[in-house]
């Protein structure tokens, strides 16, 4: 039987709904979330990444204000900017589109970012509190993937999962999710060997690899969850790490690419730029 397939775009559709009324809320409170994206540089695929963000924050009714910056910028003129940022009580979230330029550290910019203003849920503090299983602002991918895995009902506590990348922004937090849901773990990378040893025992498998369609049929336990979070740019079109047509013949539920993760990632964003925005109201 052909897999069922979970459409990250409608369900992003569907959750900005429902934003929209919490953001029209936040306005009669007198609190308007606003969104800050700081884009540096030509990059094309930030350009359109930043593009769907802003998008996403009109359609739900969050100001969002981008910030184009040239790739001269200084590191110290970046957290400058970021410095008044998080003094902004106007501001919400702030995001800084990566990669950045390679003479700025991600990392010092990562941690500039004030945690209650962190949408990205990049920032260490963020993390650690994932860790430890408190409520905060998490990454977004992870985040949009453990929603769409709940949107079908789909039971994580006491299932294999295995993860394929070790990334700070998908692979490891995802995994962290997981495990914070009660499935059990299994991480797998480039040193991984005999990488379908892990995969077919995986009731469920995440693949963030970066590399097109390289999980087939093959790779899969029977009946198996199948997240696709890569995003290739191949021949002009978009592919997943996952070879869609021969995965679904074998797996019970599989995200496509496009319309899978990706809207997901943007739909968690305006979720965390409110929780943000709830949050100073809150003070
Ligand atoms: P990274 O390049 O940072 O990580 C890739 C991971 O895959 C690494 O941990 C790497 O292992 C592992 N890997 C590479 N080759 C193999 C292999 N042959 N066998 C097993 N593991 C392997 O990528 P990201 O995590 O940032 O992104 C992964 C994919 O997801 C990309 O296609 C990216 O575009 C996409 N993405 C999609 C998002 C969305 O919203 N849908 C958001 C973010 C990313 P090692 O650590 O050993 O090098």
């Amino acid at each position: 039987m052909a897999a069922t397939i979970i459409n990250g775009k409608e369900l992003a559709q569907e959750l900005r709904l429902g934003m929209k009324d919490e953001v029209k809320q936040l306005k009669e409170q007198g609190v308007t979330p606003q969104l800050t994206v700081v884009l540096i540089g030509d990059n094309p695929a930030s350009k359109s990444y930043v593009n769907g963000k802003r998008k996403a924050s009109d359609e739900v009714g969050i100001l969002s204000n981008i910030i184009e910056l040239p790739t001269s910028i200084t590191e110290e003129k970046l957290l400058q900017l970021i410095s008044e940022l998080n003094n902004d009580q106007d501001v919400h979230g702030i995001l800084v589109q990566l990669p950045l330029p390679e003479h700025i550290k991600e990392q010092h910019i990562i941690e500039a970012i004030d945690p209650s203003k962190d949408v990205d849920g990049f920032h260490p503090i963020n993390i650690g509190r994932m860790m430890t299983g408190q409520d905060t602002l998490l990454p977004c991918t992870p985040y949009g993937i453990i929603t769409m895995l709940q949107s079908k009902n789909i039971q994580i506590a006491g299932k294999h999962a295995v993860v394929i990348g070790r990334s700070n922004i998908v692979g490891k937090p995802v995994g962290q999710l997981l495990l914070n849901e009660n499935a059990t773990v299994t991480y797998c990378h480039s040193k991984t060997p005999d990488l379908k040893s892990y995969t077919r025992n995986a009731d469920i498998l995440i693949v963030a690899m970066g590399i097109p369609n390289v999980i087939n049929e093959d790779y899969l336990k029977d009946d198996a969850i199948v997240i696709d979070v890569g995003i290739n740019r191949v021949n002009g079109s978009l592919t997943g790490d996952v070879d869609f047509e021969s995965a679904k013949n074998k797996a019970a539920y599989i995200t496509p690419v496009p319309k899978g993760v990706g809207p997901m990632t943007i739909a968690m964003l305006l979720k965390n730029t409110i929780k943000a925005a709830k949050g100073l109201s809150d003070n």
